[in-house]
């Protein structure tokens, strides 16, 4: 043990801290972003996690996700921007690499109520084409609307797009399940960042055991229509939406959130119903019978955290510990805001390692 000490400080005297690789826990949405951003900043990568972009497990939410980007109500400014650096990140990657998925879709937001001050309004400062709907445009049983243009990611795409990305640019991908983050310190005794992206992981792995984060069910309906251009969203009480998939030709139906249920299997009263309110919701996308052969089922469980999600950066002994991990139904729509967050950490436990 004491030879092993001598060489590992001997280790980190001669490599310099930008070959030293950070290592990645988990590589859903939000440990894959950080591990692109952080290689296109010139930082070594190296990701572990039991689930892989292309894998499709209930318990692996980015396969799940809707996924749209819509400003979040009720968040603080510092949130705000973090979405807002996303929204910046996925306009380029719709612009200029169809391969990601990315598309920029009009969306239409009907609202039960007037919005409050800490509505999802600010996004009228990031989005474009943003304008208020006139009475007549939306139904008259809401308060009022908006329209404006947003983006949707199709995360059947994106995943893969990103797993062969992260290669391209020299990062490495390493399929293992590990109990605890101090696995990964032993995997990696070189290394002084460690990222814990690993969603509901934490609320298992044994060094971390965060207790507020809980696992919220998700299950929408995928029907298939050319109709797959247009997004609805009902901001209010009731949790409805409309997402279009143009690369796949179809539209999510949605929505539900279950803390009880981790069941896999199709609940088809919640099918019918997700199907019944997307109507009301969207007729002229989505007929009251959707033929039977145009609809597939999405299972997937969110990995929430009371309190919201945990971005931030301790020092443990001689390592850096970043946590990112809690996002529950927000995972798109934070994540390259998160990863720009994290590269600017590492940065920090860059400089404060310079002599
Ligand atoms: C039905 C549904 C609809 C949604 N719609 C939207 C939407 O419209 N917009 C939006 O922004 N978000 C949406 N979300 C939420 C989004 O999917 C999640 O917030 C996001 O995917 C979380 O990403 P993550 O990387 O934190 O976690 P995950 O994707 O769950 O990835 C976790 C990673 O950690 C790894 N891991 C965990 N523990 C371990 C361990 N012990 N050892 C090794 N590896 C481990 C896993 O294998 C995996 O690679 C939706 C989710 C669902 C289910």
């Amino acid at each position: 043990m004491g030879d092993f000490i001598h060489d590992h400080e001997d280790y980190m005297v001669t490599v310099p801290f930008s070959q030293r690789p950070v290592i990645i826990l988990g590589v859903g949405i939000i440990g894959c972003a950080a591990a692109r951003q952080l290689l296109l900043s010139g930082f070594h990568v190296v990701v572990v996690a039991e689930f892989l972009p292309g894998d499709q497990d209930i318990f692996y939410a980015s396969a799940w996700a809707g996924a749209a980007w819509h400003a979040a109500g009720g968040i603080s400014h510092e949130y705000r921007c973090l979405q807002a650096v996303t929204h910046r990140h996925l306009s380029k990657m719709a612009q200029e690499e169809a391969e990601s998925g990315v598309c920029l879709v009009n969306a239409r937001e009907y609202l039960e109520q007037a919005p409050s001050e800490n509505s999802s309004l600010w996004g009228k400062s990031v989005v474009s084409n943003f304008r208020e709907l006139k009475p007549g445009e939306y139904p008259s049983s809401f308060n009022c609307g908006w329209s404006y243009d947003t983006l949707v990611t199709d995360p059947t795409r994106h995943m893969p797009y990103l797993g062969k990305q992260i290669t391209a640019l020299g990062g490495q991908i390493i399929r293992k399940r590990v109990e605890s983050l101090q696995e990964l310190y032993d995997m990696f005794p070189e290394s002084s960042v460690f990222i814990n992206a690993s969603g509901l992981g934490s609320r298992t792995l044994k060094d971390v055991q965060d207790e507020r984060c809980f696992p919220e069910r998700g299950q929408n309906v995928f029907y298939r229509t050319d109709e797959c251009r247009q997004m609805y969203f009902r901001n209010g009480k009731e949790y409805t939406y409309v997402i279009p998939r143009p690369l796949s030709q179809g539209v999510v139906l949605g929505g539900v959130r279950q803390q009880e249920n981790l069941s896999p299997e199709v609940g088809m009263d919640i099918a019918r119903d997700e199907i019944a309110r997307a109507h009301r919701l969207a007729p002229d996308i989505v007929p009251e019978n959707p033929p039977e052969h145009s609809l597939s089922y999405i299972i997937g469980i969110r990995p929430s955290r009371q309190g919201g999600f945990r971005l931030d950066s301790e020092q443990i002994g001689r390592r850096t510990v970043l946590s990112a991990y809690g996002f529950g139904g927000g995972g798109y729509a934070f994540s390259y805001g998160v990863a720009d967050a994290l590269v600017k950490m590492v940065e920090t436990a860059e400089c404060e390692h310079i002599l």
